[in-house]
């Protein structure tokens, strides 16, 4: 097996998970991500799948071990498997451990099959109800039924699922419960996150932000709920539920913040590189990238960049607080 030491930071944490939007385009138009009507990059700026390939293999050099193609929505991507079927050499060689995906759903009956055969092994689906109606409410654009089948899909191909749902007052709160009792019978486990203030969305944040300290505390009087040591490696924190035996994850960066254990960081497809989700410091390595074949100025980009990771991000979501922490939207950083 091949492995490479990982990056330090200046904070002394390891960089070994890579986030890579490969495009900002969805086929969906999430209220709370994106804005119903979002400009989107000129597709001549895009890197080509070629030259993401050889960035997250500098990464890999670098010492990443997990990486998640992300977006957008990655699998509406043109000829993304071709992409996955060259990251693939990586699990092979043992450099790399994971490669992963987060996706809306709305492909998998296409590609679950495929993915399963690039190596990929556990997958997150973004759900935020099971309501039909409710679904292309908040998509906009999507339909349940699409998500759903790409769901059994992807568990029939054998690819582990866990489900991502946005915690939206108002929205979804009052089913949060026949959700988790929806995916733990169907062997899924299920993660809130906390509506972040990243771009600029019809509606005020504050309207849409609802707490996960306080959905615990109601979830508790539903379920009883054991603190779980379980990590994949990501913010998230776990607790089972001991009525059904499933995992219940929080992300929590308003009420709780991780950053002291962060250890990622996020690629465009552009080739810009953001070393917190949170900031708006950013790395080009494109230019590198494209400067020579030779992969030396862009392994020396990269490390120049991770030494500038920053402490944290500072979100605010409150009344007095109008405009989002960073102008991009989550769809640039796939998250
Ligand atoms: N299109 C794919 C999907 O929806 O899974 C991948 C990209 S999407 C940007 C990644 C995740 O970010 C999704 O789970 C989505 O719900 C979440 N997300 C988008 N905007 C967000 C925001 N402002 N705050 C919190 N989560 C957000
Ligand atoms: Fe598309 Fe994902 Fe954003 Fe929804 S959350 S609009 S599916 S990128």
């Amino acid at each position: 097996m091949s492995t490479h030491a990982p990056m330090i930071d200046p904070f002394g944490r390891a960089v070994t998970y890579l986030r890579v939007s490969v495009t900002d385009r969805c086929d969906f138009r999430c209220s709370y991500c994106m804005s119903e009507h979002m400009s989107f990059l000129p597709k001549a700026d895009l890197l080509t799948l070629e030259e993401l390939d050889r960035l997250c293999s500098a990464f890999i050099r670098r010492g990443v071990r997990k990486l998640r193609i992300t977006g957008g929505e990655p699998l509406v991507r043109r000829d993304i498997m071709s992409l996955f079927r060259g990251l693939s050499r990586h699990l092979d060689s043992g450099a790399l451990e994971e490669l992963t995906v987060t996706t809306n759903g709305s492909q998998l009956t296409r590609y679950a099959r495929e993915l399963a055969d690039c190596g990929v092994r556990r997958i997150n689906v973004s759900l935020d109800t099971l309501d039909p109606e409710k679904f292309r409410a908040i998509t906009r654009w999507g339909a349940l039924d699409k998500v759903l089948a790409g769901i059994d899909a992807a568990r029939d191909a054998g690819l582990k699922v866990k489900l991502n749902a946005v915690a939206l007052k108002d929205f979804n709160e009052d089913e949060f419960v026949p959700m988790i009792r929806w995916a733990h019978g169907n062997d899924m486990d299920i993660t809130f996150i906390e509506v972040m203030p990243l771009g600029e969305v019809e509606g005020q944040r504050a309207d849409q932000y609802l707490p996960l300290s306080e959905v615990r505390q109601r979830l508790a009087q539903e379920f009883s709920l054991d603190e779980s040591a379980y990590r994949t490696g990501g913010p998230a924190r776990y607790v089972t539920a001991r009525e059904t035996g499933g995992r219940i994850g929080f992300i929590t960066p308003l009420t709780h913040n991780f950053c002291e254990s962060c250890n990622r960081v996020r690629l465009t497809c552009t080739g810009t590189l953001f070393m917190c989700l949170g900031q708006e410091d950013a790395a080009d390595l494109r230019k590198p990238l494209r400067a020579s074949e030779s992969d030396e100025a862009l392994l020396a980009a990269i490390d120049s960049a991770i030494a500038r990771k920053p402490k944290g991000h500072d979100f605010v979501i409150d009344r007095q607080t109008r405009a989002p922490a960073v102008s991009r939207h989550m769809s640039m950083t796939g998250g």
